[in-house]
């Protein structure tokens, strides 16, 4: 994540953490659809694809996680707003500085209320 975050930086980058029963089995990243620096999206069929996939392997999608470059890692409005579409899914967010050193930070986003875990 944190080599991917450092790739794609200065645009955000984004992907999932898939899990089995809780734990985490493989992380895979997604292309940044919006290429910005500022907020991320996953391609609408890639997501549908790895739904049916999630599906057939009996996995769940255990965390979605992104980058700040600019800011802290801290889920901005844009990602509180979003979380809503995805319950109970953690939410990972690597910070780069400026000189692309990596700050890993893990949330709960429920009800729009941020729980740092
Ligand atoms: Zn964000």
């Amino acid at each position: 994540m944190i080599a991917h975050a450092r790739q794609d930086a200065p645009d955000e980058c984004c992907g999932v953490v898939l899990a089995r029963d809780g734990a985490a089995v493989e992380v895979r990243a997604y292309e940044n659809v919006y290429h910005s620096p500022l907020k991320f999206g996953i391609d609408g069929l890639a997501l549908l694809k790895l739904n049916d996939e999630i599906d057939e392997k009996g996995l769940d999608i255990g965390a979605i996680y992104h980058s700040h470059t600019r800011t802290p890692p801290y889920p901005s409005q844009t990602d509180i707003n979003f979380a809503a579409g995805w319950p109970g899914v953690e939410w990972i967010i690597v910070g780069l500085d400026r000189a692309g050193e990596a700050t890993v930070r893990t949330y709960l986003i429920e009800d729009a209320h941020v729980r740092e875990l």
